[in-house]
């Protein structure tokens, strides 16, 4: 039986705890919901339980198409036990329409469709507003290498792939979303977590948007377009 430890560090969204195997962590995903690099935050109860559930589905999706990851197991209703990672200071966006930060960058209009998707590094650091870098900034400070690069970007264009599909098969249109990876003996693993606190989702016939932009542009029923996401793809909350 996994025993739990000390919090190990604890972000905006989830909390991590050390256990009695030190390759593993404990990941507690907490309702706290952040926006804006975390100058907007609320409790919106139930998107916890929602989330470790959401994720897990779609972490064990990737792992049978062989998208190595961190998840071990659900643990408890709002836990789950992953591989303990040095994570890269670094997130991984996908794009195949245009939203959020790319329209203002770029003077884009939203859903303006973006072929081949647009792969772009962003440097994680709240208090810099999590800023766009590029694979020279990455390789010159150190924070990954050029092979680390190009795997992080082969995984996440891959990942890409497999989750376009799925969702088109729910009548959803994943529109963008971030990913980070981690290390462990050498070996590079998706981490953190694919939930809609992390990407966009549109009903592919209305373009309502079902993810966390609910929360960012105060559009309500966060938890419960989650939900209707969940329960389009499949997804076991009970
Ligand atoms: P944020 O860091 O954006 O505030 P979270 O609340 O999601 O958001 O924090 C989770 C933290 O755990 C992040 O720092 C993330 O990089 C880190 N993390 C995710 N997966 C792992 C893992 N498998 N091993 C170690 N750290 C991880
Ligand atoms: N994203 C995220 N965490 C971040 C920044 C972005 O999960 O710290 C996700 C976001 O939910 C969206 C995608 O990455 O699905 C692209 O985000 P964008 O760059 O447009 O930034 P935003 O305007 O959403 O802050």
């Amino acid at each position: 039986m996994l025993e739990r430890k000390e919090l190990l560090k604890t972000g905006k969204a989830k909390a991590l705890y050390t256990t009695s195997d030190v390759s593993k962590l404990i990941m507690e995903y907490r309702d706290d919901t952040s926006a804006f690099d975390g100058k907007k935050i609320e409790q919106i109860a139930g998107k916890g339980t929602v989330n470790n559930r959401f994720n897990s589905f779609i972490m064990e999706h990737l792992s049978k198409e062989g998208v190595a990851n961190h998840h071990i197991e659900v643990s408890a209703p709002n836990e789950s036990i992953v591989m303990s990672l040095e994570m890269f200071p670094i997130e991984c966006v996908v794009r195949n329409f245009a939203a959020g930060s790319i329209c203002k960058r770029l003077g884009l209009e939203e859903a303006s469709v973006m072929d081949p998707p647009i792969f772009e590094f962003f440097y994680k650091d709240d208090d810099l507003g999590d800023p766009l870098i590029n694979d020279c900034h990455i390789t010159s400070f150190g924070w990954a290498n050029e092979k680390d690069i190009e795997e992080m970007k082969k995984m996440t264009l891959q990942t890409n792939d497999i989750l376009v599909k799925l969702f088109d098969t729910a009548d959803l249109i994943l529109v963008d979303f971030k990913l980070e990876f981690g290390k462990f003996e050498n070996k590079i693993y998706l981490g953190d977590e694919f939930t809609p606190d992390g990407c966009r989702v549109w009903d592919k016939e209305t373009k309502k948007k079902l993810d966390k932009d609910r929360f960012r542009l105060g559009l309500g029923d966060v938890v419960e377009s989650y939900q209707e996401i969940a329960h389009r793809l499949g997804v076991d909350l009970t």
